[in-house]
């Protein structure tokens, strides 16, 4: 399992700068999960006519971004994009919680549970956060255990505390987005939408599964792990793998103590465990980041895997052992919309020029997607040129 979830390889450039499109076009964004709703709000507030199409809704529970909670973290490694989309996102994320009056983003700072001395994961990303006036908390082993009583040490090095980061609500988060759209005058329609008519290197119409066609100047097609099946031509290029996440019931002893546990990111190299303890009374969320098998995420039942869920429990004997016979409470498979590196895919479509292909975001797009979706409708504006490492070109 390569690490490309917690940091992607990033090289700044010119990057690629599209034909602007007219103000006041019409632009049909399909997908609208945390990629496409963004989007479409951007590019309607920049005076585009916009139609928001998404299948099942946004932040619905096939989707990427339909489970209840995600984590926001800039630690990136040395790849200072990322560093500094999340830092952006966070600002945009605080200010869109505030226009709809309701609390979206819990920062309980971010704890890294480090094996080795050395862990460029976190290391590298300090001096950004520096730059940025944030002190990161370097916990020993004794420390860690004298501040989180319910962690278990063995095995950890050190912990490193991020004071900003938590997680955001996912599902509801994305619903909003989606009411402030239509609330600020765009169109949403429910319905299945495919690339319908086109003619001399331009998609001019979509087919919907309502029974008629959409026609528009322009076309983002957001639909996450759905990419690679809308577009067979490439070939694969976005894989969609199964992965899982569990709800424990933890004892009500120690709620207090689990509920003011902040995130947490397990760095060993390999499962990298992670887990969001308070996630709004849903109980002591854990996932597993190894990217698990392929699946079909429209059609594929979505029941727990005995094995992953016992390599969990196995986890938190040793990591959180008041938890080794925790009740499971929910569990949730959700698609992880895999590029070959890691990095957004935001490019044209290789024959149709006025179609703009946007996903990609491989475990880790969901706290980046104001700024993702920001991007994007800047570059439909022409007013920002598409950063070579989204682009799908020499990735594969
Ligand atoms: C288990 C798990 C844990 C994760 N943890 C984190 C995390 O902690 N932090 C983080 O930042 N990111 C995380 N991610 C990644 C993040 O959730 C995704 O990158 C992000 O949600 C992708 O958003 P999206 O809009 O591209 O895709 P989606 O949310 O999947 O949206 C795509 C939408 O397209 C619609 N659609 C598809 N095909 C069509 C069609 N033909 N017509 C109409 N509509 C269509 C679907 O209904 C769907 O709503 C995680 C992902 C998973 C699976």
């Amino acid at each position: 399992m390569s690490a490309n979830t917690f940091a992607p390889v990033y090289q700044p450039d010119n990057g690629k700068l599209l034909q602007p499109l007219d103000h006041g076009e019409h632009i049909a964004v399909i997908g609208a999960g945390a990629f496409g709703g963004w989007t479409a709000l951007w590019l309607l507030r920049k005076g585009f006519k916009v139609t928001l199409i998404d299948s099942w809704g946004p932040g619905n529970s096939r989707s990427s971004s339909g489970d209840e909670t995600r984590v926001i973290r800039s630690t990136y490694g040395a790849n200072r994009l990322y560093f500094d989309m999340n830092e952006q996102a966070y600002a945009h994320w605080l200010q869109h919680e505030s226009r709809v009056g309701r609390k979206l983003l819990y920062n309980t700072g971010v704890l890294w549970l480090c094996y080795t001395p050395d862990t460029p994961l976190v290391d590298d990303s300090i001096p950004f956060a520096r730059e940025h006036g944030r002190k990161f908390q370097y916990l020993d082993s004794a420390e860690l255990t004298k501040h989180y009583r319910v962690l278990g040490t063995t095995g950890l090095h050190h912990g490193w505390f991020d004071p900003k980061g938590g997680y955001l609500l996912a599902r509801e988060a994305t619903a909003s987005v989606c009411e402030q759209f239509i609330q600020e005058g765009g169109t949403f329609l429910r319905t299945e939408a495919i690339p319908g008519h086109y003619h001399s290197g331009r998609l001019s119409e979509l087919e919907l599964s309502k029974g008629y066609a959409l026609k528009a100047n322009a076309f983002v097609f957001a639909c996450g792990a759905w990419l690679g099946n809308i577009f067979p031509e490439l070939n694969n290029w976005i894989t969609c793998t199964r992965q899982e996440v569990f709800y424990f019931g933890v004892p009500a002893q120690h709620t207090d103590a689990f509920e003011s546990f902040p995130v947490w990111i397990d760095v060993d190299g390999k499962d990298f465990y992670y887990g969001i303890p308070a996630n709004r009374y849903r109980g002591f969320k854990i996932g597993v980041d190894i990217r698990g098998p392929q699946f079909d995420p429209s059609a594929d039942n979505r029941l727990p895997d005995p094995d992953v869920l016992q390599g969990v429990r196995h986890f938190l004997s040793i990591r959180f052992p008041l938890l080794a016979n925790a009740p499971l409470l929910e569990s949730r498979v959700c698609p992880y919309e895999n590029s070959p590196d890691g990095n957004f895919l935001l490019d044209q479509h290789p024959a149709w020029e006025n179609v703009l292909l946007l996903g990609g975001g491989s475990g880790h797009g969901f706290k980046h997607a104001p700024v993702v979706g920001e991007l994007a409708a800047d570059v439909l504006a022409g007013q920002r040129a598409i950063p070579q490492c989204f682009l799908l070109k020499n990735r594969v």
